[in-house]
């Protein structure tokens, strides 16, 4: 690896198994020399993280949920025990109820669409808040978006709604963060088999239509977003915030895909 990330600390949140979009980050950051802290939710992760976080040299496996303030509270408290600094945050934490990722948005409960809203978008902001206090020189955050948060893709449903929501938060936060060196950025990641993904209705054809029809004519993995992250994590990306960059094989840009026989 390069040295890239040597001596810069970072959180990782949102990392359940090894096809996690938060491992493909981890293992980008770290093979550049960062050191590495992670936070799970619920007692049934910790087993899958604490040998994922060992394989990356990292012993501070922190337990977290963000949809109540006292567990972060305790996540930060549990940081600042062994880091006197913070440089970089990965957000990759949404969830909604799967029994909504299906069917019509329309329908969407009211109670589903604050629970998505909470967990999917202000949880970052109020990691935000926390992670802001210990980046005493200056630092980087990233979150986890999808391109239905801006083109009605089927059964992203409220998710879509919540991703706008987020990718907006990331805006208003690269602004209020910024003076002090703090930059704020989000990937929008193609389709990837995950846990998360496994919810959504019909996704195997998704992952389907995207290899047939995005520019580099295949899906991404968790190492391509790896990549990417690095470079709006490290210094490569000192001058990149607010921004919503897409490691989709291109997707976002096709209109309507030509037909590849000469002649129709
Ligand atoms: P994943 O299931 O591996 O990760 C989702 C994580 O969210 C899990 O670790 C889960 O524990 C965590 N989480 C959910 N509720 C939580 C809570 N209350 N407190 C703390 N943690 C909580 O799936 P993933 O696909 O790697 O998802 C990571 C991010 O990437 C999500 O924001 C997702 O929306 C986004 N994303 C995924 C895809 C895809 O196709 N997989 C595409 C674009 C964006």
């Amino acid at each position: 690896g390069t040295e890239l990330m040597r001596g810069k600390r970072g959180l990782i949140m949102g990392l359940a198994n090894d096809k996690s979009i938060a491992w493909g980050i981890a293992k980008a950051c770290a093979g550049a020399g960062a050191d590495l802290a992670f936070s799970y939710q619920g007692d049934a992760l910790k087993k899958r993280v604490d040998p994922l976080a060992a394989q990356l040299g990292s012993d501070m496996v922190l337990p977290c949920d963000v949809g109540d303030e006292s567990s972060i509270d305790a996540l930060f408290d549990g940081l600042k025990a062994r880091w006197d600094r913070l440089d970089f945050v990965v957000h990759a934490i949404g969830f909604s109820d799967k029994s909504e990722l299906r069917g019509r948005y329309v329908d969407t409960s009211r109670a589903n669409f604050a629970m998505s809203m909470d967990i999917s978008v202000y949880s970052f902001t109020a990691v935000m808040q926390r992670a802001e206090k210990m980046m005493t020189e200056g630092g980087a955050a990233l979150t986890l978006t999808y391109y239905g948060a801006e083109q009605v893709m089927p059964h992203y449903n409220v998710m879509g709604v919540a991703k706008a929501a987020l990718e907006a938060s990331v805006r208003y936060m690269a602004e209020d963060l910024g003076k002090d060196g703090i930059r704020v950025n989000a990937i929008s990641a193609g389709p990837i088999k995950t846990l998360a993904a496994s919810g959504i209705g019909d996704f195997r054809y998704i992952l389907k239509w995207n290899e047939l029809n995005s520019p580099l004519r295949r899906n991404v993995t968790i190492d391509d977003v790896g990549g990417s992250a690095l470079y709006l994590l490290s210094d490569l990306g000192s001058a990149v915030t607010g921004e919503v960059h897409h490691v989709d094989a291109g997707y976002h840009v096709v209109g309507m895909k030509a037909v590849d026989a000469p002649d129709i």
